[in-house]
């Protein structure tokens, strides 16, 4: 077994869309946490009641919850 030190993503305060790197790839904002719950992947935001709920419009990994 690997030793288990889980990469904690970055996930943008702004529309909530987890980050690969040191900002946002949508907004183009650096506002990012670490804090955040609830892994979410959209495929289909059009027909995705979720995604609509949280205004997201653009596909990918999403937190449900930023603190
Ligand atoms: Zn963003």
């Amino acid at each position: 077994m690997a030793s288990a030190k889980k990469k904690q993503h970055m996930v943008c305060r702004d529309c909530h869309r987890v980050v690969e790197g040191t900002s946002c790839s949508i907004c183009g904002t650096s506002n990012l946490t670490a804090d955040w719950t609830g892994y979410l992947v959209i495929i289909d935001p059009e027909h995705s009641e979720v995604a609509r709920r949280m205004n997201i419009t653009l596909p990918g990994r999403y937190a449900l919850k930023v603190r």
